[in-house]
């Protein structure tokens, strides 16, 4: 536990609501600043009229995306079957990670673009922020 560790997380995607919920488990006071008038980020759902759901960003997870599945575990959230047809190239982000995850003084860099594992993804954001709380609480 940390005492009287204040942070401010930028952006409430994946990866700021990961980083924001580690620290606050640890013990520090957390603010989350976030742009627009809704968390998510690249996660958006509408709902039409007749209660069909259409996802606008982010849907999919997959084997060895543990971090997302346990998250759906911890939420009592259900999953589907679905097929998997047409990947992005991997090791596209991952290449400039170091880059791009590497700390400016205190500031301290999350988003799926910085994970070192399913970088671009969902589970890629949930364990940036995870590794970005982890080095601010490290100090
Ligand atoms: C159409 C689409 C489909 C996708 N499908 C999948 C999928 O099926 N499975 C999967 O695993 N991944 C998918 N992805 C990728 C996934 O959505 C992203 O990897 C993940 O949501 C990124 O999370 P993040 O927190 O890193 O970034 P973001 O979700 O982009 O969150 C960043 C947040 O920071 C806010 N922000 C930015 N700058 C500032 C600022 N200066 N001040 C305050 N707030 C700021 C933004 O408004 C945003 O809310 C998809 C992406 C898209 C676009």
């Amino acid at each position: 536990m940390v005492d009287g560790l204040r942070v401010v997380v930028v952006g409430a995607g994946f990866s700021g609501l990961a980083a924001a919920l580690a620290l606050t488990r640890a013990g520090a006071q957390v603010r989350v600043l976030e742009a627009r008038d809704r968390v998510g980020g690249r996660v958006l759902t509408r709902w039409l009229p007749e209660l069909t759901q259409v996802d606008l960003g982010a849907q999919w997870i997959g084997p060895t995306q543990d971090r997302m599945y346990a998250l759906v575990a911890e939420h009592g959230l259900a999953t589907f079957a679905s097929a998997a047809v047409g990947a992005p190239t991997p090791g596209t982000w991952i290449a400039y990670g170091p880059h791009l995850r590497s700390p400016v003084g205190r500031v301290h860099w999350a988003g799926t673009e910085t994970a070192t594992h399913w970088a671009g993804y969902l589970e890629g954001a949930v364990r940036a922020g995870e590794r970005a709380a982890a080095e601010v609480l490290v100090g």
